[in-house]
Parts: C-alpha cells; structure tokens; sequence
C-alpha cells in the first residue's frame, strides 16, 4: 500500500458537522458588515515579500520568524503566504486608486499562515475576519469598528470579552519616548533577557509585550509613551474615549499594549477574554495613518482590526453556544431504483420551494433506508413506495412528532403541499 499523505502539521481540515459552526459565524459577521456599510474584498493569499518585510517591518515576531516565503521556481519572485490582511488590502486600495473619491469601509474572511509552534488557538494557517477602514482620520471611525466587535460578541451571544486600549501617538512622539524608553532599559540591562537585549535598539517598544515575568518590574517602571503625547495625539485618544464611554463600552487603559507591527499609531486595542489560557487576545486591531504611504500610496488615514475565528469558536464552545444543527427537513426513501425518475423531480420541486430534502443514495431495503432518514434528523420521510406511487402518491411520515398524522401527497404538484414540510 501507497504510504498514507497528512496535512501539514498545524494545518487543520475543517469538517462537518464542525464546519455548520463556521458557516453559521461567517453569516453573523456577514450580516454585521451589511449593518455597518462594509464592503467585502477579497485578495491573493500570495504576495510580493517586500510588501509584508516593508509594511509590518523587519523586526517584528512575524517577519523575523513566522513567515511562510519562498522563491517562485518559474521566475525567481519573492514570494509569502500572507501573515495578515491589512497589507494586502492597502497594496489592493493603491494599485486600484480605491480612495480617489473618498474612504472606502472594507473587509474580509479567510486562512492567514504563520509559521509558529502548534498549539491551542496557535495555528500555522489560521482564519481571520478583519475590517479596515480607509481614509478616515477622525476618532470617531476609531469608535465605529471597535463597536462593532461589541456588537459581533452580542450577535454570537458571547460575554467576558474585554476591551484593552492605549495610543502610540505619531512617529515623532514615539521617537522621543524611544529615546528614553532605551536609557530606561539601558540602566537595567541586567534584567533584560536575550530577546529584550537584542530588541533595546532595534525596537524596543516591544519590549513592553514581553511575556516573561522576571522582566515585569522592569518593565512596569518603564516610561510611559501617554506622558510624550502632544495635544493632538492626546485630543484623538480623548475624542475616542467620550464616544466609547456614550456607547457604554467599558475599557482599561494598558499603557504596555503596543501590538505587534510597526505600521501602528494612534490608537490600537485588543479584545481579550482570560478563558482560552496564553491564547486571549481574540481580536486586535489599530490606527495606522502611515502605511498607505509605506507601501507606496498617496498618503491617507486607515483603521482595523484582525479577529482570529478558531479563538473566537473555541470560545464560543466553551460557552455552550451551538449554532442550529443543519438538518434536512425531509429525507426520501426510494426502495426501487425503478422509481427513481418520478422521485427526482418530486423532491426538486420541493427544494425549489424551499424545503431541505435529502435523498436517500445507494439502494437498500425500506428498512435500512429509514434508518438513515432517522439518522439524518429529518422531520418528514417522503416514501417513494410501490402502493404510494400505484395511487399517484407520495407517503409523508412524521419521523419526530410521534402524534402526528401520516398522509399521502400528489406526485403531480409538490410546490402546493411543500409548505406542510417546513412546519416545525
Ligand atoms: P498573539 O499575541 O496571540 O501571537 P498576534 O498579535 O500575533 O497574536 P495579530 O497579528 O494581531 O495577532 O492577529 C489578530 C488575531 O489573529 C489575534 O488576536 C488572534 O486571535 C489571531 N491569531 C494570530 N496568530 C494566530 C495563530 N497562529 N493561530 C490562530 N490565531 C491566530
Ligand atoms: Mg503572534
């Protein structure tokens, strides 16, 4: 026997009845995007590497070490598997001059690859929904996609999603905090571990999200990027938080919250819940005004946020939410192949009316066909019998509701009875 192929390790087949959830998830997030007047975009899962080495900067987690690239052996390209969304979608609004009449509401659902080390909620492809909101300067976009994932944890029926918020002002500010962020560091090098030493110059702001405790105290003595704000950085974050709090959306300030790309200014936010262990941060998401620029573009203002879905139903397991079984309504059993032409186009009539029919493949005794019409949840079993058909009928069996009354149904015009079926 040929040697059995697996998937790549930490990359996962979805599938049934699992994959009801994510359909179910993504008709919520659709549904939600219609609300709020985004629209969906859809790009490569390939780009240029440049374009991510360039747009989330080279000393980052991602681009130091997570990124799936390679040559391409025909032409020699710099290619990579797309770590996150926001790049592409920028390079998309540019090469296509989306914002030569105004700012554009966009977003998207689909696989992200990184190559990180398996775990719960760490993937090497994972899925993200992300929305980026192009062109809009103002705070009050800032309020708009941060609601929205309130409104998404409502829709889903989750609690104990909390908001975490901070501002990283311009690149000015930041340079000046930087600048005392290292003397800070520099006076404690002692304490820092290899990672810390080898970020203290080349991107120490990432210091801050250091995971590992013995560098806590250090890092809570830090200075704090708030205190070199100018009046314009300060007056943004405060526009956002009047609106955040009219809305009724509670949030911790954490000054330590820097995110992990460079493209980052103003205001960024994390979603995170203390259910799913290391793996908490749910969605994350910020301002980032110089990228369009970065990658190449006239300059303009952007927002966004990355949620990642296997979080999100991991947690929506955990809560016991379950989406709607999908279950057929009706399930056909046709126990003489003979009579199959007059079955088909019975239960095409039917699906046209709207209602779900399995039908029933692979022959079998009447016996062992309703078996599987028991097995696959249907209400109704349409029996396509030798003595039904002989009276120009179907037989209509309840399957569930055991006090219901069995009935024969014309063959002729099914749309006028196929209401019946989609009673519950
Ligand atoms: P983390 O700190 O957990 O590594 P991150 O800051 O790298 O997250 P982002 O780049 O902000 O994550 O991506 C947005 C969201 O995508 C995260 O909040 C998370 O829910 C999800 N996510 C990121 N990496 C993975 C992964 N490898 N597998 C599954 N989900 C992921
Ligand atoms: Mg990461």
């Amino acid at each position: 026997m040929p040697e059995q192929i697996q998937a790549v390790k930490g990359m996962n087949d979805i599938l049934p009845p699992d994959s009801a959830r994510w359909e179910w998830f993504e008709d919520t997030v659709r549904a939600l995007m219609r609300r709020y007047g985004y629209l969906n975009i859809r790009n490569p899962i390939v780009e240029p590497t440049p374009l991510f080495v360039r747009g989330l900067g080279e000393v980052t987690d991602i681009v130091e070490k997570e990124m799936y690239s390679f040559v391409d052996g025909m032409n020699g390209d710099a290619l990579t598997l797309r770590p996150e969304g926001t790049a592409g979608v920028v390079r998309a609004a540019i090469e296509h001059s989306m914002l030569y009449d105004g700012g554009k509401r966009l977003y998207y659902i689909g696989p992200m690859f990184r190559h990180e080390r398996p775990q719960r909620g760490r993937y090497r492809q994972f899925h993200q929904v992300g929305v980026e909101a192009l062109g809009h300067a103002g705070p009050d976009v800032d309020a708009e996609v941060i609601l929205m994932c309130r409104a998404l944890w409502r829709d889903l029926g989750l609690a104990d999603v909390r908001l975490e918020l901070n501002c990283l002002g311009q690149p000015a500010e930041r340079r000046a905090h930087r600048a005392a962020l290292v003397a800070h560091f520099e006076a404690h090098r002692e304490t820092l571990d290899a990672e810390a030493q080898r970020r203290l110059h080349s991107n120490p702001l990432r210091i801050l999200d250091t995971k590992n405790p013995a560098m806590q105290p250090v890092v809570e003595a830090a200075p704090r990027l708030m205190d070199y704000l100018g009046e314009a950085s300060l007056a943004h974050f405060d526009g956002l938080r009047r609106m955040l709090d009219a809305a009724g959306q509670a949030y911790r300030v954490n000054h330590r919250l820097v995110r992990g790309m460079d493209y980052y200014s103003l205001t960024v936010f994390e979603w995170i819940t203390d259910r799913l262990g290391a793996q908490g941060t749910v969605c994350g998401g910020g301002r980032y005004d110089g990228l369009v620029e970065l990658i190449g573009g006239k300059p303009a203002p952007g927002i966004g946020w990355g949620l990642g879905i296997e979080r999100v139903l991991d947690l929506l397991q955990q809560s016991g939410t379950a989406p709607p079984p999908p279950v057929p309504d009706a399930y056909a059993i046709v126990p003489d192949a003979a009579a199959l032409p007059v079955a088909v186009p019975v239960c095409e009539a039917l699906r046209a009316s709207g209602v779900a029919v399995l039908m029933h493949a692979g022959g079998g005794s009447m016996k062992a066909q309703f078996r599987r019409a028991d097995a696959s949840g249907a209400r109704w079993a349409l029996v396509f019998g030798a003595s039904e058909l002989a009276a120009g009928g179907v037989g209509v069996k309840p399957l569930r509701d055991v006090a219901a009354a069995q009935a024969t149904r014309p063959l002729a015009d099914a749309s006028a009875w196929a209401a019946e079926l989609l009673k519950r």
